[in-house]
């Protein structure tokens, strides 16, 4: 059977060759046989996600049905979605049913996207391995023994292994991007502000954007149709056109002019990744495109900034998680104060907990202007340095990550370590531009190996395009995980 894409899957449903129904129930058959030992999901409710399916074959009978109209969808468990437990991976929203919809999951429903369920995630969005989710690590589809990457790593591995045709996340500052290339998919994170956060539930506001995960470019631009446009409930939405992102997948690549950031290439990037991301760009010469070398020189500082910016609104925005409103709430306690110390501490894990710590130190007084004014000031640099690079290319090609995907246990001790696993992509965040992230080859141990395409503001249609054209002359997004 050819790659079970969205593209193919809706050209299945548009020629009657399959229902929503029918796909669905083989999606929830895979799911039933490969969960149990991947974790790539916390909820699946078959009996909802039939329902959605019927309701979208009705949809299309009508006549007014979308592209992607009866095609399902797996939607990260940061999403609120309306009677489903929508936990963020966290026990503090272990028992959480929400009440109402996020932006992106109304748009899913609207097109008539059935939900196949809520994928894993490291807790509340923070962590690069999935190792820190309260529902145990997701493994990884092409080695069981290693990590899928983080946070959306439910995500990704769920597509990976064909349990879903294609999957939301969300990126703070690799969500998307590390997992996609540790799981070999295509991910895109869209300029900040052109996905509404309404009802995504918040880590760092200021960084967090959610994006479509797919197996190629296509459906990521098909999926970010869906998803993009502005929404009046988040302040930060942007009010744009609507957009065509897939209006420029077939452009051909003649005169593009790639960046390659010097800091990129230099040391920490290991042989085979290095090797495929050559390859890549030799391939793209190929094609038509011209190289030029640009300097990214802060970007060096960009995670050290990262840990004090993304903390810093973490702190503020957990607070909201008091054991009073909604979620956890310990079930002994002697008075207020009791409660919420002990609520918050029985509800919250290690990592949320440290940067819960780091976020108050950086935004208390004595130390707001030596690092919370500091790091807003590396990341007005950060977003300079890209804009001077791209005053001499269309796109800037990199790296996604500095390793392939790591063995679990190996480095959820050690948090800076984990931290240095984005740091490839976490200035893409800082500076608010669109990354994507798409398979371009296979270490020695056949891990997959990601590359990193990253636009200008509003750049998505063409870094789609960029990405679709070396998809349609490499089949690296076409491999799938032997035996499953
Ligand atoms: N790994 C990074 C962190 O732990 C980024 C997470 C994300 O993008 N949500 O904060």
């Amino acid at each position: 059977m050819p790659t079970p894409t969205l593209r193919f899957l809706s050209t299945l449903l548009a020629q009657g060759k399959a229902s929503s129904v029918e796909l669905c129930q083989d999606y929830l058959d895979r799911i039933r046989r490969l969960n149990p030992a991947l974790n790539a999901f916390i909820t699946v409710d078959p009996d909802r996600t039939l329902v959605e399916a019927v309701a979208a074959d009705a949809l299309r009978a009508s006549g007014r049905g979308d592209v992607l109209t009866g095609v399902p969808i797996a939607h990260k468990d940061l999403f609120c979605t309306e009677g489903w437990l929508t936990t963020c991976g966290s026990r503090m929203l272990a028992g959480f049913v929400s009440p109402y919809d996020a932006h992106v999951i109304r748009q899913c429903k609207t097109m008539g996207m059935p939900s196949l369920g809520k994928t894993n995630m490291d807790e509340f969005a923070m962590g690069s391995s999935n190792e820190t989710s309260h529902f145990g690590p997701v493994k990884n589809p092409w080695d069981h023994a290693r990590v899928p990457g983080g946070s959306s790593g439910g995500s990704a591995a769920c597509v990976a292994a064909d349990m879903a045709p294609a999957a939301t996340g969300s990126d703070t500052g690799g969500s998307i991007r590390q997992p996609a290339a540790l799981c070999g998919i295509t991910g895109l994170k869209p300029t900040y502000g052109m996905v509404s956060r309404y009802g995504m539930i918040a880590f760092a506001s200021s960084l967090d954007q959610g994006g479509p995960m797919a197996r190629t470019a296509e459906d990521c631009g098909l999926l970010l149709n869906v998803m993009a446009g502005f929404d009046e409930r988040d302040s930060t939405s942007l009010q744009r056109e609507k957009e065509d992102y897939t209006r420029d997948l077939d452009k051909p690549l003649a005169g593009l002019k790639i960046g390659l950031p010097r800091e990129f290439f230099g040391e920490g990037l290991t042989g085979d990744i290095a090797k495929a991301v050559e390859e890549a760009i030799t391939q793209y010469r190929r094609l038509g495109a011209e190289t030029v070398e640009v300097g990214l020189p802060n970007s060096r500082l960009s995670v050290a900034a990262y840990y004090v910016l993304a903390p810093a609104e973490a702190s503020s925005n957990l607070s909201r998680f008091d054991g009073v409103r909604y979620g956890y709430r310990t079930p002994d306690y002697t008075d207020l104060l009791d409660m919420y110390e002990k609520t918050r501490a029985e509800g919250f894990g290690e990592e949320v907990k440290r940067r819960i710590l780091i976020g108050t130190y950086v935004l208390s007084h004595g130390y707001y202007d030596a690092y919370y004014i500091q790091a807003q000031k590396l990341r007005r640099l950060i977003a300079s340095d890209f804009r001077a690079a791209f005053r001499d290319c269309d796109v800037i090609l990199g790296p996604t990550t500095p390793g392939t995907a790591f063995r679990l246990g190996e480095r959820i001790q050690d948090p800076v370590q984990m931290y240095l696993t984005d740091i490839y992509t976490i200035a893409v965040n800082l500076a608010g531009l669109p990354g994507m992230s798409l398979p371009c080859g296979f270490d020695g141990q056949g891990l997959p190996i990601g590359m990193q395409l990253i636009g200008d503001y509003f750049g998505e249609a063409r870094i789609l395009n960029v990405a679709h054209q070396y998809q349609r002359v490499t089949d690296w997004h076409q491999r799938r995980p032997e035996g499953l």
